[in-house]
């Protein structure tokens, strides 16, 4: 089974992507919808970050995700902790997923697919990239986000130089969603020439 590494900043367009995979039929994992998944249904999760925040980390069986970012805000060591819990739960939940998958490839969507480490397991990676600007307008439109806390957001994740050096395909996501249906297109018809002789 191969696996496309889907990534990109925050509101670059990913999960517009990953929907256009999925009317093509291709499976696709939505890493970061996953984590939120496993963080409220894990057990063995549930009790590591019980144990590293406290019992505020879960209010009414709900994580806290605003408690626990306000932890690790300024503690990169505990950010680290934080991640060395989670990111383990969410690779093996993913290669569970995977083997479970019959198409000649599939899709993991994660925006930190680089800076989790995962883009090492991945055969071909795709990087969406847009202006910083227009991310911005794009997310407040979609779910209100306020602008400040989507640059700081920003702020943690890798720049889209940095991702590009990495990927083997890039789609630019500067226009209208015509012009990325057409760019998507592109890349799935590489990708499906690439993996479907393989
Ligand atoms: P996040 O990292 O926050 O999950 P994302 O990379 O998955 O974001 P999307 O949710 O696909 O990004 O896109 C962000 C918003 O911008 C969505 O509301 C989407 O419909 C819209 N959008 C994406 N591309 C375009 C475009 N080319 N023209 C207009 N709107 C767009």
């Amino acid at each position: 089974m191969k696996i496309v590494g889907l990534t990109g900043g925050i509101g670059s367009g990913k999960t517009t992507i990953g929907k256009w995979f999925l009317e093509e039929g291709i499976p696709v994992y939505n890493s970061d919808s996953e984590a939120k998944k496993l963080i409220n249904e894990d057990l063995q999760i549930v009790k590591s970050l019980t144990g590293l925040f406290g019992e505020e980390t879960y209010q009414n069986g709900i994580y806290n995700s605003k408690y626990v970012a306000s932890k690790v805000f300024n503690d990169k060591e505990l950010l680290e902790n934080l991640n060395q819990i989670v990111h383990p739960a969410v690779f093996r939940h993913f290669d569970n997923w995977v083997k479970n998958q019959t198409t000649s490839f599939v899709v993991k969507e994660a925006a930190i697919l680089f800076e989790s480490g995962s883009y090492k397991d991945c055969d071909a990676i795709i990087s969406v990239v847009a202006d910083e600007e227009i991310r911005i307008q794009r997310v407040a439109g979609r779910d209100g986000s306020n602008p400040e806390q989507v640059r700081k957001r920003m702020d943690n994740q890798w720049k889209d130089e940095q991702r590009i050096s990495l990927s083997d395909y890039v789609i630019y996501n500067n226009s209208d969603l015509n012009d990325l249906k057409k760019e998507f297109d592109q890349v799935y018809k590489k990708l499906l020439k690439q993996f479907q002789s393989s």
